[in-house]
């Protein structure tokens, strides 16, 4: 009998993943990876710290070789050997060598697709000079652009890669302008949430322009959408990524809405003895249920292993994608899963929103970092729908965490009874995560309702009186206009000075605001907290200010 023969088109994330696995579960199969790339198996996440200095070697970066991959898995490994078409009848492929144009032809029994995403380029005049990252030959080249010493680099796009190269080119002391045509800077947080990150940048000298697309590329500038022209030596282009599905549409493989390749819950194409697995594929989104597009590294190479399981004859469950992601920037990490607030409220969802900022752990122990943390909540089941995070130490934990909930169908006010672990350099006996689940906890009862930042003007115009419940010295360093200040340890004693009607409660972060709250209603008085505080508040005004005045320049 002769040996179940299964191709495997792209060797990196989930390619190999699916090769690997595959090898371990079929020891007499007989395993082809076709690369068109001239390496396999390499550390495309590390491409922007390679560029940056902060990895050292480029061989660092190629994690695997053909060589070892056959010594250590007997795996057929052929790089620079790109497959140009899939024939479903006869189940083959045809292959090209790209390097001395040889053509032949590969027959399967069962074929795994893994071939990634395009950087997306958009048209502009001197684009042909804009440099993209996605694979060894692209950081060979923008190395090669690096060594010439420019002295400024621009970056398009402040998706999770574009910041992640503007951190690395401002260590490798480069002058640095991030364009991007969105209000904010990473697309997934909400605008609050993306504020102290955009901040941060320019505290590291980024310029960083927002509501702006780059029109033209020049010798050594750029012209932007409001005329300027900024110093351009070095230009990055990081706008998102298309699937890539050339091979797949001429196969007459089924796309799915998003125009990523169609796959069942065996990770199964329109054609039984085609699979599918990573960018090139949508994804069953865990929120909506929808078909959505995830470029993840965790996702393929999960699905890489999973397709292996299937074709091996098990019967596999794909989990619906969250979309955690996780980006450090400057100091700050950032992190998200699931849907954000401006996503679920478009979507017109009833959701409830919670903002906090905790401390990474105890601040009697040393060194604490501060975060800001938003949970985003079904508010009528009490789903969790979305969590992000920004801050110091331990934001990647928390967002783990809740992202783990989720998984789990531990509901919001849930997170309250989490066992989680403790000691002073860690966290707090109630963790941050404890945190939001006393929060939600409250909400759910109805004890402490809240309204959020941008829900505050409204408020107010229909005559709401705003109370600022912290103390003199903080109010002296920043206050939102018109609020009466009464700090909380006064309130009982000058509840009398609040006019009648209804009350929105605030301190800096929403604490001390909860407790005020509890009080007024219990003295009788219709209050409600403004979620997030001060801090959550400051950031969403000076967030959407930013993006009015650019309207107005426009
Ligand atoms: C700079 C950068 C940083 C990233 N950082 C992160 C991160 O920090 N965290 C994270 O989760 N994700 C990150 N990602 C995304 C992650 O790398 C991808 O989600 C993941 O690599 C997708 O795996 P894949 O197998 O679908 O595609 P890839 O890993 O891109 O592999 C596809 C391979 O298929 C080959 N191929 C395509 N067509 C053919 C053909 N016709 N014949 C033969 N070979 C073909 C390509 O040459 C390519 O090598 C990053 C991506 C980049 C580019």
């Amino acid at each position: 009998m002769t040996a179940q023969r299964i191709i495997i088109i792209g060797g990196v994330a989930g390619g190999m993943s699916a090769a690997t696995r595959l090898r371990r579960l079929m020891e007499h199969a007989d395993i082809l990876v076709l690369e068109r790339g001239g390496h396999v198996s390499f550390a495309n996440c590390g491409l922007p710290y390679y560029l940056g200095g902060i990895i050292e070697q480029r061989k660092d970066l190629l994690l695997q070789t053909p060589a070892s991959l056959g010594a250590r898995f007997n795996l057929d490994v052929r790089v620079h050997n790109e497959v140009t078409a899939i024939d479903r009848e006869t189940k083959t492929v045809s292959v090209r060598d790209v390097i001395t144009g040889a053509e032949s032809v590969e027959r399967y029994d069962a074929l795994v697709l893994s071939p990634g995403a395009t950087p997306i380029r958009p048209p502009m005049p001197g684009g042909e000079r804009m440099l993209t990252l996605r694979d060894i030959d692209d950081v060979d080249a923008a190395m090669a652009a690096l060594s010439t010493a420019p002295r400024s680099a621009l970056v398009i796009g402040a998706g999770f890669i574009g910041l992640e190269m503007v951190e690395n080119l401002v260590h490798r002391g480069l002058e640095v302008t991030l364009v991007e045509l969105g209000g904010q800077v990473l697309p997934p947080l909400d605008p609050e949430m993306a504020k102290p990150v955009a901040d941060r940048l320019r505290e590291a000298g980024v310029d960083v322009r927002l509501g702006t697309q780059v029109t033209e590329l020049r010798a050594s500038t750029a012209v932007l959408s409001d005329g300027d022209i900024v110093p351009a030596d070095f230009v990055l282009g990081s706008i998102g990524v298309r699937p890539e599905t050339s091979l797949a549409v001429a196969a007459g493989l089924e796309l799915g809405p998003r125009g990523g390749i169609r796959v069942d819950d065996q990770l199964r194409t329109s054609d039984p003895a085609i699979y599918a697995i990573g960018d090139a594929v949508e994804k069953t989104d865990a929120i909506s249920g929808e078909q959505r597009l995830v470029a993840l590294a965790g996702l393929a190479n999960r699905h890489g292993r999973l397709v292996a399981d299937a074709i091996s004859g098990k019967t596999i469950t794909v989990r619906d994608a969250l979309g955690t992601a996780v980006v450090g920037v400057m100091g700050l990490t950032i992190a998200a899963t699931g849907w954000n607030e401006k996503l679920l409220r478009s979507a017109g969802r009833d959701i409830r929103v919670i903002h906090t900022h905790p401390a990474s752990h105890t601040g009697y122990y040393p060194g604490a970092e501060s975060m800001a943390l938003k949970l985003v909540v079904d508010a009528v089941t009490d789903e969790i729908l979305g969590a992000q995070g920004v801050g110091g130490e331990g934001v990647d934990k928390r967002i783990d965490v809740i992202a783990t909930a989720m998984a789990g169908g531990i509901t919001a006010s849930e997170l309250a009874d989490l066992e989680l672990g403790y000691a002073p350099q860690y966290s707090s006996a109630k963790d941050p995560v404890n945190m939001l689940g006393y929060v939600a906890l409250n909400a759910l009862e109805g004890l402490t309702p809240s309204i959020q930042w941008h829900e505050l003007e409204a408020e107010l115009a229909a005559g709401a009186t705003l109370v600022d419940v912290r103390t003199r010295g903080e109010v002296a360093g920043g206050a939102i206009p018109g609020a009466i200040n009464i700090p909380l340890d006064d309130l009982r004693e000058r509840v009398a000075e609040i006019p009648a009607g209804r009350v929105i409660v605030h301190c800096k972060v929403g604490q001390r605001g909860h407790t005020a709250v509890r009080l007024l209603e219990q003295l009788g008085r219709e209050a409600v907290n403004l979620d997030g505080g001060y801090l959550t508040w400051s950031a969403g005004t000076a967030s959407r200010a930013r993006v009015e005045s650019k309207r107005v320049a426009a």
